[in-house]
């Protein structure tokens, strides 16, 4: 199982600390991936990317 104390972001893959991002469902999305979704607008050639990445992390739960 994973460190507690350590997530690897399901985005970029970097390791984080807690608190240096969010916990979802079954992964770890760090704050610098979190704000650049927010502010990544649906035309954005990144959004497909991101939406990509969420549902490999969606799909996990359901397997
Ligand atoms: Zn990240």
């Amino acid at each position: 199982m994973n460190d507690i104390h350590d997530h690897y972001c399901s985005i970029c893959g970097e390791q984080r600390a807690e608190g240096e991002g969010i916990r979802i469902i079954s992964g770890f999305i760090c704050i610098s991936c979190e704000m650049e979704m927010v502010k990544t607008d649906v035309k954005d050639a990144k959004y497909p990317f991101f939406i990509h990445q969420l549902k490999g992390i969606f799909m996990e739960k359901n397997a």
